[in-house]
């Protein structure tokens, strides 16, 4: 048999299952809040066009309302100044979008310190356990805060200093992003760095660091805890949006069971 038929018919007899790593869209879909004087993205939303009605006899379809950065979504690397002359969304190739995906589970640690930050270390001692990080394949973040998304104030978690929710640290984040072969970072979290990444040097290293390195992010993935530690293979999709500077992505994980 063919590669790609043996593959069907393991999702058939149910010995690679696919997993969605997608948070569902809607209006709740919990978004990131800049502080003033910055902009800020739309939140999702359906405008009906017509439901079977004099609108349209027979058909039912809606607008989407959305940001680029909503939900589940892909960073391109022209997202930061850092990556301007970089990839758009639409220019990613997509032989890049179906990738290994490895899982560094840090919850225990962000569970006991919202404000945990991922440090070399930490990734050399993973690596130590489970084999060198995946050559064009991406590291993902597991931290728990799936279990917080069906909140906005409990997902973004800010009090009067700001958000506080787990991340990279800035050399943690260089490290990554220039000396390992990694192809992104995925998080759990509404953006690829800490809540209080606003704060760090360089501010927002994930996003510095990474789209600058002409890599990727994803983001407010959920079900990581249904992934092998390695072994996953990744599906991500984000729209071709030209000139786009990222998009919201259904992203998938074949997992061998
Ligand atoms: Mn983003």
């Amino acid at each position: 048999m063919s590669v790609l038929a043996d593959l069907l018919s393991a999702i058939d007899g149910g010995s690679v299952e696919v997993v969605d790593l997608t948070a569902p869209l809607s209006e709740s879909t919990p978004i990131l809040q800049l502080p003033e004087p910055f902009s800020n993205t739309v939140p999702f939303a359906l405008t009906e066009i017509s439901r079977y009605d004099d609108r349209g006899p027979a058909w039912y379809w809606n607008d989407i309302h959305t940001g680029e950065h909503v939900g589940t979504h892909f960073d391109a690397p022209v997202h930061w100044i850092t990556g301007r002359d970089g990839e758009d969304v639409s220019q990613v190739a997509p032989r890049r979008l179906v990738a290994p995906a490895v899982v560094l589970d840090a919850s225990a640690r962000a569970a006991a310190d919202p404000d945990f930050v991922l440090e070399i270390d930490h990734v050399r001692e993973w690596e130590k356990a489970h084999g060198p990080l995946p050559e064009g394949g991406w590291l993902f973040y597991r931290t728990g805060w799936d279990a917080r998304s069906g909140d906005q104030a409990e997902f973004l978690n800010a009090d009067e200093n700001g958000p506080h929710s787990p991340g990279l640290s800035a050399g943690c984040a260089r490290w990554l992003a220039e000396e390992t072969p990694i192809i992104g970072i995925g998080v759990e979290t509404v953006g690829t760095d800490a809540g209080a990444a606003h704060s760090f040097d360089p501010p927002f290293p994930c996003h510095s660091f990474f789209l600058g390195a002409g890599k990727y992010g994803l983001t407010q993935l959920r079900n990581l805890d249904r992934l092998p530690v390695r072994g996953a293979v990744v599906l991500a999709s984000p729209l071709p949006i030209v000139g786009g500077s990222g998009s919201p992505a259904r992203v998938l994980a074949l997992v061998e069971r």
